[in-house]
């Protein structure tokens, strides 16, 4: 096979994977990747990516124009144009709309609390690109702020858009996010996440040359939950100093945190048996 028609299946393959795992429906989503220098292969418009065939794909240059294809190229052709003149290194982009994560998006909360080890050493934090019309030059605009820096984003209530060194390592750093943002869901519903501390991060940050593991961008490690005008340099986590501790309870979630921020007016729950412990404690320091 050529390396042209090896990708055409590749795509194929990449679509359909994406709709078996319901990260598209209907005919969402789309797929590219580099053909040479010059050129590129592309899903065409309006077609389901679970039943695609090697030859739907549009071949278009680095301006959108279609130079080969009986079909349009995607809708979001100019998203995927403006990463490719971002970033030179990407030979591929995937963009679809995975439901936990694209939740995320629509809820306007950004992934990028140091809570995965993985997901640190791979893409750092995925920051949420701001709401655009989809399809218009709204979008590429928006995506320029953080393509830079970032292998994978949200975009506001919309979904997400991943770019790797290759088609599938795109596809995979599509599914790190929507794994990344159920777990993310998983331990938010259970009350809690305890965020990797901020000197660990910067160990897992240096495990990244040890391994070999590309970055467009450091990663920036803070305690607040939003720096976003950082986002655009450097991929920033929200990690608290540990004080040699490597994991920190996330204080901005319990009851005690919320007491210091807000100077000891916010609401506390405490369990009965909670409450009466501290009662009995008190009557106890009376005596
Ligand atoms: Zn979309």
């Amino acid at each position: 096979m050529s390396a042209e028609s090896t990708l055409r299946a590749d795509i194929v393959e990449v679509g359909r994977r994406m709709y078996a795992r319901g990260y598209t429906a209907s005919n969402d989503g789309n797929i590219s990747v580099r053909l040479g220098n010059d050129r590129l292969l592309m899903t065409p418009k309006s077609v389901c990516k679970g039943f695609m065939t090697p030859d739907m794909m549009c071949i278009t240059d680095l301006n959108g124009r279609k130079l080969q294809g009986d079909r349009d190229p995607s809708t979001e052709m100019l998203m995927h144009l403006e990463v490719y003149r971002q970033r030179p290194d990407a030979q591929a982009v995937v963009h679809a709309h995975p439901p936990i994560a694209t939740g995320f998006a629509v809820a306007g909360i950004p992934l990028n609390r140091a809570v995965l080890a993985e997901v640190l050493t791979t893409l750092g934090s995925i920051p949420i690109a701001e709401y655009a019309t989809p399809s218009t030059q709204e979008l590429p605009d928006a995506v320029r702020k953080y393509i830079k820096a970032h292998d994978g984003m949200l975009l506001a209530n919309h979904g997400a858009l991943t770019v790797g060194a290759d088609l599938y390592s795109a596809y995979y750093k599509m599914e790190t996010i929507e794994h990344f943002a159920k777990i993310s869901l998983v331990a938010r519903l259970l009350g809690r996440e305890n965020l990797i501390a901020r000197e660990e991060v910067e160990r897992l940050q240096e495990l990244r040359g040890t391994y070999g593991i590309k970055a467009p961008a450091p990663i920036c490690a803070d305690d607040t939950p939003s720096a976003a005008d950082a986002a655009a340099l450097c991929q920033v986590v929200e990690a608290p100093s540990g004080g040699g501790q490597r994991l920190v309870p996330d204080l901005m979630a319990s009851p005690s945190g919320d007491a210091a921020r807000t100077g000891g007016d916010a609401e506390i729950r405490l369990t009965y048996r909670e409450l009466s412990a501290l009662i009995e404690d008190a009557i106890r320091s009376l005596k």
